[in-house]
């Protein structure tokens, strides 16, 4: 376990000040309902396609905003699941070559030293994943060190954020 005294020196953690850890709270079983848990209650479900950045017969991809990150962006299944294991095998089969594919899309907008995809899925039961575009040379934000910094720190102009959404979805037009 770390100290606050070596939390505070690791180029990971973006926070200067006094820290003492939180009691651990106790367990919530059963744990608390998440939106979208079935698909009569889901705002994924609802969504029209033109909220999209692109879509086609099984993935949409949602353009993320208000992070400090260029390119940031969300691949929800068109099919209501909540985890990979809900996902019908012919969907899965085809999620590799997907999430290579905007991969390749968040790389193209430039400036992006790695792309983290990752999967969690406590907030929503619809099954999403994170592309989360580590700027390059941010090695502050390497590795899980990227989400503390990006909690902690402004977007940028909404301008900007747009311009690289636009440069995704142009980039996931193209024959993959
Ligand atoms: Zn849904």
């Amino acid at each position: 376990m770390l100290t606050p005294e070596e939390l505070e020196a690791d180029a990971l953690f973006p926070w200067l000040r006094d820290l003492s850890l939180k009691p651990v709270p106790p367990l919530e079983i059963p744990e608390p309902q998440r939106s979208g848990e079935s698909e009569a209650d889901c705002s994924s479900c609802d969504k029209a396609d033109d909220a999209y950045i692109w879509t086609n017969d099984a993935w949409r991809l949602w353009p993320m905003t208000g992070f400090p990150l260029r390119g940031c962006v969300m691949l929800e299944s068109r099919v209501h699941g909540d985890s990979f294991v809900d996902l019908p095998p012919p969907l899965l089969a085809d999620l590799g070559p997907t999430i290579a594919r905007v991969e390749r899309a968040v790389l193209s907008i430039g400036e992006v030293g790695r792309v983290h995809v990752a999967r969690w899925g406590d907030g929503g039961g619809h099954f999403h994943l994170w592309f989360l575009p580590r700027p390059l040379g941010a090695m502050h934000m390497r590795g899980s060190g990227l989400v503390p910094w990006v909690e902690a720190l402004d977007p940028p102009d909404n301008a900007v954020l747009s311009a690289a959404h636009e440069a995704i979805a142009a980039a996931m037009s193209q024959p993959s």
